[in-house]
């Protein structure tokens, strides 16, 4: 099993490897708390979470001055697929300032039984391109796994490295102790690779030079899950919900809906981008967490009520749902209409508030009141709408919980 960098990252910290701070966030909306975290400290470098290399060059990997831009990059970076991988979730770091980058990785090798540790000072780029262009500037080292990486195979190692580049002795005696970590990390996650790329040297602010790990990536046995079940379901799970923001994404996209997915619990439908915007503030100021932005536009007919309220139901995270229409175009008596028969062809049991305002919003609302189905309630205004929305979620996500 492949492991995402955030997660490769928090594996090599474990063993006291040296890694800028980071924050992870999983929709725009989580971007003012992640600053705040890192102490509203710029340059930030934001980074797709996919599980291929070579982000860098594919445009998800940015570095941002000031908040405008670190939420201009996010934007960017979300809608990206970078060779197959949709991003659902950025890493956001402390940016470094790097003097030069180095790659190195420990691996096995199978055909020899023997564990590879390989280190090559022209890191950044990707190592199989270094093997072509410049095969001689990797050096590896095998060892064997009954000694492990131990002192010595570290020194020779270091040595070797000494002869090729000009480090010097401190440089090299942090680079030995990575490696010497990175093995431990190797160990204990029962991993089949670690690599870092790059393995950067960087300045400090106060002028100090230090080796950090920029990037890493970590495969685990997956023969070994039964040793570390705590830990590899906690990977799985936070795999499993992207793979499902993937087919919520792909749903929307197949079939026109204005949506983008969020974290929270609270399905949101409203018309026009203000509007839903605005219910999203409202919900959260309420102390409710939305789980999307979902606009059905002007106009929308009773075809799109259903689908978007279809998309939302295939979220399992959904605990109530809010529907807020401002009529202008849009005829509130066709919404309430779209709604019913959504409800009763998609079998959706999930408690919904209505708020209608504007074109037909009575007629609606009458339509709603005459089936009297009991998961639904209607509000008065936005505000109300938000109370009770937050207040039903609440309440079914405690049920769940028991
Ligand atoms: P990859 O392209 O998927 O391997 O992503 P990396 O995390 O390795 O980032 C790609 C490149 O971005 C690195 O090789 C660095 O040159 C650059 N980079 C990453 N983090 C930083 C940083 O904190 N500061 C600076 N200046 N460059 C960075
Ligand atoms: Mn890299």
């Amino acid at each position: 099993m492949d492991l995402y960098e955030f997660q490769s990252r928090k594996l090599l910290n474990e063993q006291n490897i040296p890694i800028h701070r980071d924050v992870l966030i999983t929709d725009i909306i989580g971007i003012n708390k992640a600053i705040e975290i890192l102490n509203n400290h710029f340059p930030l470098v934001l980074k797709a979470q996919v599980k291929t290399g070579g982000r860098g060059k594919a445009g998800g990997v940015k570095l941002a001055k000031n908040l405008e831009e670190v939420k201009g990059f996010a934007q960017d970076i979300f809608a990206l697929n970078i060779k197959g991988h949709d991003v659902h979730s950025i890493l956001i770091t402390e940016a470094a300032k790097i003097v030069k980058e180095f790659y190195c990785s420990i691996l096995f090798d199978r055909s020899k039984r023997e564990y590879l540790l390989v280190f090559c000072s022209e890191g950044g780029v990707e190592i199989e391109e270094v093997a072509k262009s410049n095969p001689n500037a990797i050096i590896k080292h095998s060892f064997s796994p009954v000694l492990g990486l131990n002192e010595d195979i570290a020194d020779e190692m270091c040595k070797k490295i000494k002869k090729t580049s000009n480090l010097n002795d401190d440089i090299l005696m942090q680079i030995k102790n990575i490696m010497k970590s990175m093995w431990q990390v190797y160990k204990t996650n029962d991993a089949t690779l670690v690599e870092i790329n790059p393995l950067a040297l960087c300045e400090d602010e106060n002028m100090t030079q230090k080796i950090y790990a920029l990037d890493a990536k970590i495969s685990v046995d997956d023969n070994s899950i039964f040793r570390h079940q705590e830990k590899i379901s906690e990977y799985e799970k936070f795999h499993q919900n992207m793979q499902v923001k993937n087919e919520l994404d792909d749903f929307a996209k197949q079939n026109g809906i204005n949506y983008v997915g969020l974290d929270g619990n609270i399905g949101i439908i409203g018309n026009g981008a203000g509007l839903v915007m605005s219910t999203l503030d409202v919900v959260s100021f309420n102390g409710g967490a939305p789980a999307n932005f979902l606009d059905i536009g002007g106009g929308a007919s009773k075809e799109h009520m259903q689908k978007s309220l279809k998309l939302i139901h295939m979220n399992a995270k959904v605990d109530a749902i809010l529907i807020n229409i401002f009529g202008g175009l849009t005829q509130c008596d066709l919404v309430a209409n779209g709604i019913i028969d959504a409800l009763s062809e998609l079998n959706i049991k999930t408690d919904i508030v209505v708020r209608f305002s504007g074109n037909n919003a009575k007629l609606g609302l009458d339509i709603l009141k005459t089936k009297n189905l009991p998961q639904i309630t209607v509000a008065k205004n936005m505000e109300e709408a938000a109370q009770k929305v937050v207040e039903k979620a609440s309440e079914n996500l405690k049920n769940r919980q028991k």
